[in-house]
């Protein structure tokens, strides 16, 4: 991120009146809480903006401030001036909600914290540095010249926590330790935070790491689980739903990379990887179609399920071999 960039960003927003800001599909806190701090800034400037998701809000982000003003498509002809994809690495992961018909017509904007973003953007506030997309957004709001409190600062909050894992990635820093204590001084509600959204898991979900951890494999210091369809139809567990696999599988002590592959009804296979730091998850991430960061990473694969682990783990054993030499 650059001035220039955030110059041109506040610039794109001072011009339009109608935004639509869209978050990526199985949403998480940081493109939820960043979109929703954003709209809650452009509200007493006059502004409009739409929000939208081609998934609904898991229970642990609906009850942020605003949240319920999240729709999950917008026709082709909507009158919105402005696209802004918040925590979206490419173009892909607007879910289908970013029509083809608008490039080049709507001016694109692009917050995010991505390594492996592309880019696609008209004006791109993109900072890989960042421990999620809500620090740029909070840079950006502040550009606008809104004062950060109350629920603003709340829905950052939920982006900061909920991409550190609570602090916990080795990326959290005093800086990210000092933008906590001044969103919680400015209001946010830290204790909301933890406790409906970092801790809380519903039943739906335990059930379904019983299934993933029962079925969990360790092989020298790879650990992966692969969750069949079947499984996730008798407990009921709908696609949108990723049972946040990755983050359960990251706690493996022996591991220093792990797998998670979820069946998926279109015969797609959702694929997340984790791995300690030092090691790198992005790029295999990358070449797979998929994105993310160095630690936590993640793509979709044509299925089935067995042949998608059978393709996916020599990838993971070689990256393993060849990032355990260079060390
Ligand atoms: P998760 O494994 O929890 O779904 O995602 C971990 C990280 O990888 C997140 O930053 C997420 O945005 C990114 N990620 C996961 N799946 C995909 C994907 O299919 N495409 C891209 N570009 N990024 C992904
Ligand atoms: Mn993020």
């Amino acid at each position: 991120m650059t001035p220039t960039s955030l110059t041109q960003a506040t610039n794109l927003l001072a011009q339009s009146k109608r935004p639509l800001l869209i978050a990526h599909p199985r949403p998480d806190g940081d493109t939820v809480g960043s979109a929703l701090a954003l709209r809650l800034a452009l509200a007493p400037l006059g502004k409009a903006p739409v929000l939208a998701c081609v998934h609904p809000l898991p229970a642990s982000l609906a009850w942020l401030p605003g949240a319920d003003a999240f729709v999950q498509d917008v026709a082709e002809d909507a009158p919105v001036d402005l696209v802004i994809a918040v925590d979206l690495s490419d173009l892909s992961r607007a879910g289908g909600v970013y029509k083809d018909t608008w490039r080049g017509h709507k001016p694109l904007l692009v917050i995010d914290h991505h390594e492996t973003n592309n880019a696609f953007g008209d004006v791109n506030l993109v900072e890989p540095e960042a421990v999620a997309t809500a620090v740029p957004m909070l840079a950006l709001i502040r550009a606008l010249g809104v004062p950060v409190a109350g629920a603003i600062a709340t829905c950052l909050l939920a982006g900061v926590l909920t991409d550190t894992r609570g602090l916990r990635t080795d990326n959290t820093t005093a800086t990210t330790l000092a933008l906590v204590a001044e969103l919680v001084a400015a209001g946010g509600d830290y204790a909301a935070v933890v406790q409906k959204t970092l801790d809380a898991v519903p039943y739906q979900q335990m059930r379904g790491w019983g299934v993933a951890l029962y079925g969990l494999q360790l092989e020298g210091d790879l650990a992966w689980t692969a969750f069949p369809l079947a499984e996730k139809t008798q407990l009921g567990i709908a696609d949108h739903d990723d049972l946040d696999l990755g983050n359960l599988l990251s706690r493996v002590a022996e591991a220093n990379v792990v797998a998670s592959f979820l069946e998926m009804r279109d015969g797609t296979v959702k694929i997340s990887f984790r791995c300690r730091p030092g090691y790198n998850v992005a790029t295999l991430a990358k070449a797979l179609g998929g994105g993310g960061h160095r630690q936590a990473a993640g793509c979709s694969t044509p299925g089935p399920l067995d042949a998608a682990v059978a393709r996916v783990l020599p990838l993971v054993r070689d990256l393993l071999r060849a990032q355990s030499a260079s060390m």
